[in-house]
Formats: C-alpha cells, sequence, structure tokens
C-alpha cells in the first residue's frame, strides 16, 4: 500500500494525557517497518477553498486565531496547539490525496491509505469536537466530487459514530455515509433511524451495534446491509473512515473487533471495489491502543499484499439480528 504521511502530523499535541497523540503515528509506522510493499508520499496540505467547501470560512478564521494564540482547550477533549493548523491542514490534504490517487487509478499494492492526525470525523462545518478538528475524510469527499467523481461514499468503521461526516452531507445525494459504530458511545448520535433528508433521504445508513459486538457481527453486518447499500447506491469512490479503536484491546470502547476481524472487512471492501469498480481509499479516524492500532494498520497493508483472511465463525449478539432485519426491510437503500 501507499501510506501518506506526513511530519507535520507529529507536532499536533494534546498533551501528555490525552489518547489521540504522536506516538499513535509512530507506532504505525514501526509496526510497518519492514513489511514489503510498504511505500510513504507526503501529500501537499489541503488548500482553503477545498477546506471551506465543508466548513464555514467563519470557523475556519476562529480556528485560525486560536492556533495562532497558542492553542488551548477548544472544548474538554479538543485541544490545540499553535501546530495543531498546520497538521490539520496536512491532514486533510493526505486525505486528499488518498481520494486523487484512488480516482487515478491507484489500488491493490499501490491502494492509498491517508495517515493522517487530528482526525476528522466528528468536525462538522462550523465546529471542531471529539479530537477532529477538520473532517479530513468529508474535504476529501468534497474534492473528489469537484474533480471526477459525481458520487461518493463514506463507509466509517470507526467505534464512534461519524457525526460530522453525517451532518455535513445529510441533505445530499452525492455523498452516502455507512457508519458501523458501538450504540450509546460519544457522541451518542448514528440511529437507525437517521437515513438522511431531502435529496439525501437513504444516502446515510447507520448500524448503531450493541457493545460487546465482534467479528461475526461486524463482517455479517458488512455481507447483509452495508455491501448491498453500497453497491445499490453505486458509488465511483469509496473513502474508509478507518477507525481501529472498536479493536478488542482498545480501551475506549467495548466492541470485540479482532486484527483478523479489520482484515475481514478489509477484503470485503477491497471485494466491493474490484467487483463494481469503485476507486478505493482509506482515511485513519481513531485507534488508541498502540500495539493494536499499529497491528490493525498493518493487517489492512496484508490484504492488499495478498493476505487472504480465514472468515469468523459464531452466532450474533442478542440484538444485532433484530438491526439487520430492520434495516433490510426499511431502509431506502435495500
Ligand atoms: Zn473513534
Amino acid at each position: 500500500m501507499r501510506f501518506g504521511y506526513s511530519a507535520d502530523c507529529l507536532d499536533h499535541d494534546a498533551g501528555d494525557r490525552h489518547p489521540e497523540s504522536p506516538a499513535r503515528l509512530r507506532a504505525i509506522r514501526e509496526g510497518l517497518d519492514g513489511r514489503y510493499g510498504v511505500e510513504y508520499v507526503e501529500a501537499p496540505p489541503a488548500d482553503r477553498e477545498t477546506v471551506e467547501c465543508v466548513h464555514d470560512s467563519e470557523y475556519i478564521e476562529d480556528l485560525s486565531a486560536f492556533c495562532e494564540a497558542g492553542g488551548g482547550s477548544w472544548d474538554p477533549d479538543t485541544v490545540a496547539v499553535e501546530a495543531t493548523w498546520d497538521a490539520a491542514f496536512r491532514s486533510a490534504g493526505l486525505a486528499t490525496w488518498a481520494a486523487e490517487r484512488a480516482l487515478a487509478g491507484d489500488d491493490g499494492r499501490d491502494a492509498p491509505f491517508s495517515l493522517g492526525r487530528p482526525p476528522g470525523h466528528h468536525a462538522v462545518a462550523d465546529d471542531a469536537m471529539g479530537f477532529c478538528f477538520l473532517n479530513n475524510v468529508a474535504v476529501a469527499a468534497a474534492h473528489a466530487l469537484d474533480a471526477d467523481a459525481d458520487r461518493v461514499a463514506v463507509l466509517d468503521w470507526d467505534v464512534h459514530h461519524g457525526n460530522g461526516t453525517q451532518d455535513l452531507f445529510y441533505d445530499r445525494d452525492d455523498v452516502c455515509y455507512v457508519s458501523l459504530h458501538e450504540d450509546g458511545l460519544y457522541p451518542g448520535t448514528g440511529d437507525g433511524t437517521e437515513v438522511g433528508d431531502d435529496e439525501g433521504e437513504g444516502a446515510t445508513l447507520n448500524l448503531p451495534l450493541p457493545a460487546g459486538s465482534g467479528d461475526v457481527d461486524y463482517t455479517t453486518a458488512l455481507d447483509r446491509v452495508v455491501t448491498p447499500a453500497l453497491s445499490a447506491y453505486d458509488p465511483d469512490l469509496l473513502l474508509v473512515s478507518a477507525g481501529f479503536d472498536a479493536h478488542r484491546h482498545d480501551p475506549i470502547s467495548r466492541t470485540r473487533v479482532s486484527t483478523e476481524g479489520f482484515a475481514n472487512l478489509t477484503a470485503r471492501v477491497r471485494a466491493f471495489a474490484d467487483e463494481t469498480d469503485a476507486a478505493l481509499g482509506f482515511v485513519l479516524e481513531g485507534g488508541y491502543r498502540l500495539d493494536v492500532l499499529a497491528d490493525s494498520v498493518g493487517t489492512v497493508q496484508e490484504v492488499f499484499d495478498g493476505y487472504d483472511p480465514t472468515d469468523p465463525e459464531g452466532d450474533l449478539e442478542p440484538g444485532v439480528e433484530d438491526l439487520f432485519s430492520d434495516l433490510e426491510t426499511e431502509h431506502p437503500l435495500l
């Protein structure tokens, strides 16, 4: 795989006790060291015009002034330093690079994965929240629509609901947002009944999974709900908001996906893109236990390097069957 990476993203530092730390990127790089077929690309920062396709210019001005004055706590979770400005624009630029390279036809061993931070999927049009300042994947989607793509889908498998990404495109039909997340976690949005508004009705699909869900629930979700919905939507570009905090060893959730489970998800997404000719790129979101974050990114890379994971076996968690069958009967894409 080709990984979008910039040392600028190490300079955003929310403090020693903050889980979203520069050590995350260092751990990922160490984990990828010595693996065959890993390449790094440094892409330029996002330009302000593209960022302002999804964020209000007034918010961007406020963020600029906040960082220039040395930063501080934007809210209790979301902390900036002066260098956060450059890191955030670089992070959005790396996501944009991933979308561009995917649309240019890079796939298989050249498939793009942007390793930016701060992450993005909680950031809304006029506010930073949940460790996120600029909505990287949304900026990338807006850029793709401006270039070659007519329809972009975002599959968000971070354990938290990407309220920002959903919100930015909620009434539009040119971006489809699909999220698998742990029910009841921050920020509390992402109910199955949230399906989009106006022209965007049906272009939002939420799967709030109960705490304790794991590999069988996630792979079955892709087979029964997510892949059929994405096929119906038929995107030109699929961007994965790839957080790894649904991992069973991640301290921030009670979801129990294994490293192999992320390989299963990756294999399904890759097969979907191959079968439908959709361009495919990955954008890093969360993931807070360093060793399993590094292993999980490594396993995504292995799948693009030819690794074929074995499907998990077992039963669905209680409540998951009802969620899937409700969506199968009621969601406009299914
Ligand atoms: Zn998360």
